[in-house]
């Protein structure tokens, strides 16, 4: 199973929006269709990636890892080395060439940590399109690190104070915006998911980190087994299985945020934990936490990018026919695999990342020396600094903040009124 028919994979998926969003849809649909088809599109594409976002990401040998964990040979996907430090780039510079090519000028995009809003902004900087990311106030508070990297790319963030102020509302306020523009302005979506055809259009842009590995494995010989990836809306990991899915003989296992335990409101666990149901939402129908009454439950995870009450459709109609294997990391196994990496090998895993290194090590060993499993490293760690540094020395952490706090405070000198009237 690759692409959807008619918006759905099996049970799941469909094109569930309010009226006057389904021409948008539709023509969006057509365009997407007719630029997969135009070489010249594609070679744009290609050079892009080639370029600006510095395809391909190796594919690493992990050998101490391997050597210590004693099991199947551990190859890493490093695609945290991408610009912008992570595979939402590949989307959103998709997506936005495609908006180009239908003649938008105004790109939206919703954005919760503000990874996809990141990438999203850099894409309208280097393409030249106008840029607005919706961002719940809440996380516009909490993630000022991206929403300053989102001005510097020229993006205006848009925070939204409607209902918790999360991404949810973010996501509402985005499709809102683009009912009201439809003519000039393209929504680019974040996520495998929401209404049909944006699952396909995102596995699509994303599945170049499949078609890498596989390219990367055949010119050296290597014979995989097994494929981890981590899932919150699943684009990264559909990206990274795509090419594979008909290949019965390669296990395909993606790693949900286990959270801090397997209840309601632990963890964001739509096909692994004791909450996911059925439902619709956002456009698509698919797996999500619900509480009794069919409402958003409150997610929890240490990883922001995976922290979302919903699964892309594909992925569930995947998992539930068993093609793709379903386990959850707990955050406690994802900050171990973070210091593992970072010790053993020198790379540094995203914490979304580090939930499939986590189930990498627990599958290497159960694996024969003979066998190879390559994990997707969806993203470098250093945008989460603020996360793992008070876990991992708090103390000296709070110094450095208090420290910081009190220089800003004291600082009246030239210096710092030139870099404040810069803006
Ligand atoms: C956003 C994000 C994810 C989760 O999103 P998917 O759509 O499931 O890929 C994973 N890793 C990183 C580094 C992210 O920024």
């Amino acid at each position: 199973m690759t692409d959807s028919t008619d918006g759905f994979f099996d049970n799941y998926g469909g094109k569930y929006v309010a009226e006057v969003l389904r021409r948008p849809l539709d023509e969006l649909e057509a365009a997407f269709r007719d630029a997969m088809a135009d070489r010249k599109f594609l070679d744009e594409l290609s050079e892009i990636q080639r370029d600006y976002i510095g395809r391909p990401t190796p594919l690493y040998f992990a050998r101490t890892a391997t050597q210590i964990l004693g099991g199947a040979k551990i190859y890493i996907k490093l695609e945290g080395l991408a610009n912008t430090g992570a595979h939402k780039i590949n989307n959103a510079m998709g997506q936005c060439l495609l908006a180009k090519r239908m003649g938008k000028k105004r790109i939206i995009a919703e954005t919760g940590a503000g990874q996809h809003g990141l990438a999203t902004a850099a894409a309208c900087a280097n393409l030249g399109l106008e840029c607005t990311v919706y961002m719940g106030e809440v996380d516009v508070r909490r993630q000022q690190p991206n929403v300053a990297a989102m001005e510097f790319y020229g993006a205006k963030v848009h925070a939204v104070t409607s209902g918790s102020r999360t991404l949810k509302d973010a996501v509402n306020e985005a499709m809102r915006d683009w009912a009201a523009n439809p003519d000039s302005t393209h929504y680019v979506l974040g996520s495998a998911l929401g209404p049909a055809p944006y699952p396909d259009i995102v596995r699509e842009f994303q599945s170049v980190i499949g078609n890498e590995v596989k390219k990367q494995a055949q010119e050296r010989e290597i014979k995989i087994d097994a494929l981890v990836a981590c899932c919150g809306g699943g684009s990264n990991s559909i990206g990274f299985f795509a090419p594979f899915i008909n290949e019965k003989d390669v296990r395909l296992v993606a790693v949900e945020a286990g959270g801090i335990g397997p209840d309601a409101g632990q963890n964001a666990s739509r096909m692994t934990g004791n909450a996911g149901k059925v439902g619709i939402m956002h456009g698509y129908k698919s797996r999500f936490l619900l509480d009794d009454d069919g409402q958003a439950l409150a997610t929890r995870s240490i990883s922001a990018g995976l922290d979302y009450c919903g699964i892309g459709p594909q992925l569930a109609a995947l998992g539930e026919s068993g093609r793709v294997e379903f386990k959850s990391a707990l955050d406690s196994e994802a900050l171990d695999a973070v210091q593992f990496f970072a010790k053993n090998e020198g790379i540094l895993f995203a914490l979304e990342s580090a939930h499939a290194g986590a189930q990498a090590i627990k599958l290497a060993k159960e694996m024969g020396k003979n066998q190879t499993l390559v994990v997707n490293m969806s993203g470098r760690g250093d945008k989460d600094v603020f996360i793992t540094s008070p876990v991992f020395r708090k103390d000296e952490w709070l110094g450095f903040l208090h420290s910081e706090i009190q220089r800003l405070e004291k600082s009246t000198d030239i210096h710092d009124a030139d870099l404040m009237g810069a803006r």
